[in-house]
């Protein structure tokens, strides 16, 4: 079974949802460079203080501040692991074939107008960071988090235009990576529309049985 895992797809395509089940099911750890950004930026840190104007333009933070995120994540190659949302350019790509090997790297297909709709539609919990979708799986009361009771809000991400703009740089500088993993024999491409139990069927199904 894959246990290094790489799960790639457009903004809101639900990479997020999907790892945290599988790392719940399988008890791998949970990497994502989002959420390491966002906590940089809440906290202050050098780091995130620099991210924060990439992040709010919708664009991607540069590679080197990354890296240097993950690069401490992935110490000593740690065995089970899923990366949500790294990488995210050719580049950083290189970089993390150089840090660890992936045994697989998990495609996420959606269509674009679908994603809009998703991502405008996502709200967070500034507590403990779970992700609700007020279409799909909404909280049961109003804004205020299920689990945890802390407070829901629409990341400044999320919003519309910023969302479009976070598209465009998905085509140009993410979607390459489609090739670059097809290449090496390791890409596993997800039809990921209908809901997200169907979709974590899909995924578990072709991770076992590789
Ligand atoms: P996410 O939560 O994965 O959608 O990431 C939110 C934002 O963090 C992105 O829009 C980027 O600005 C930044 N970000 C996250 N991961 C990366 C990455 N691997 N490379 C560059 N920027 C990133």
């Amino acid at each position: 079974m894959f246990t290094r895992i790489v799960l790639i797809g457009p903004p809101g395509s639900g990479k997020g949802t999907q790892t945290e089940r599988l790392c719940k099911e399988f008890g791998f750890a949970h990497i994502s460079t989002g959420d390491l950004l966002r906590e940089a930026v809440r906290t202050g840190t050098p780091l995130g203080i620099e991210a924060k104007r990439f992040m709010d333009a919708g664009d991607l933070v540069p590679d080197e501040l990354v890296i240097e995120l993950v690069k401490l994540k992935l110490d000593r190659c740690p065995e089970g692991f899923v990366l949500d949302g790294f990488p995210r350019t050719i580049e950083q790509a290189k970089t993390l074939q150089d840090i660890c090997m992936i045994d697989v790297a998990i495609n996420l297909e959606v269509n674009e107008e679908d994603i809009v709709g998703r991502m405008i539609n996502r709200r967070s919990c500034r507590k403990c960071g779970a992700v609700y979708n007020l279409r799909f799986k909404p909280p049961k009361n109003g804004d205020v988090c299920d689990k945890c009771g802390g407070e829901l809000y629409q990341r400044s991400d999320d919003v519309e235009e910023t969302v479009r703009a976070r598209m465009k740089v998905y085509k140009e500088r993410t979607f390459p990576l489609i090739s670059f993993y097809d290449s090496r024999g390791i890409l596993l491409n997800i039809e990921a529309r209908g809901g997200i139990d169907e979709i974590y069927k899909k995924i578990v199904e072709k991770i076992k049985s590789s």
